[in-house]
């Protein structure tokens, strides 16, 4: 029964394979909202402070951290985003494209081929996973 409903439906223009997800799949796929709060409570799994003071990020301008805003320090007047200091700092990709380009790390995929899926250079691939290599040392002492 569960064949005939499949053999019904699946004709060669209406099906796609493995090939056809990778060759369309970008951080587009990603959910921004989702991945920024994941990357971001990693960044800061204690609470929200100034990078340049330490002083706790009072209330009024929490939402705008936290979304990744710039904030301006009540203290001692520095401007920063939830990036600053941390090794996403200057980063040029997206909270998706961070997410995904540690997944494509994961995998065997070469280097240019993740370089093609999320629009950089093959040199830029390499740092990063060079970057990531040096946060697992670090993460795990
Ligand atoms: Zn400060």
């Amino acid at each position: 029964m569960q064949n005939s409903e499949t053999t019904a439906i699946v004709k060669k223009g209406n099906v796609f394979d493995i090939n056809d997800v990778l060759h369309d799949f970008q951080a587009n796929f990603l959910n921004e909202v989702v991945c920024r709060e994941w990357v971001l409570k990693r960044l800061h799994p204690v609470g929200a402070y100034c990078p340049g003071c330490g002083v706790a990020i009072p209330e009024k301008s929490l939402q705008r951290f936290w979304m990744s805003e710039r904030v301006k320090c009540c203290q001692c007047n520095k401007f920063f985003t939830a990036l600053t200091g941390t090794f996403l700092s200057g980063c040029q990709l997206d909270y998706r494209e961070v997410i995904l380009l540690a997944i494509l790390l994961s995998t065997d995929m070469s280097d240019k081929t993740i370089a093609e899926i999320l629009n950089m250079s093959a040199a830029n691939v390499r740092i990063w996973r060079n970057k990531f290599e040096i946060m697992g040392k670090l993460k795990n002492g």
